[in-house]
């Protein structure tokens, strides 16, 4: 399971899911496997700054 990390405080937490599957990451944003179109929404941020997802 992928994981979104903060990289200050080493915070973790799971990746949103959408149509039964975790998103991933595009640019900016996290969106669904179907697509954009389906559902899109913004990485979560932790400690001001934009978590990274880790596989
Ligand atoms: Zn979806
Ligand atoms: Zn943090």
């Amino acid at each position: 399971m992928a994981k979104l990390v903060c990289s200050k405080c080493d915070h973790k937490e799971s990746v949103p899911m959408h149509c039964g599957k975790e998103m991933r990451k595009e640019g900016n944003s996290l969106v669904c496997w179907m697509g954009p179109g389906c559902g899109i929404q913004s990485i979560p941020e932790h400690c001001g700054a934009q978590m990274d997802l880790v596989e």
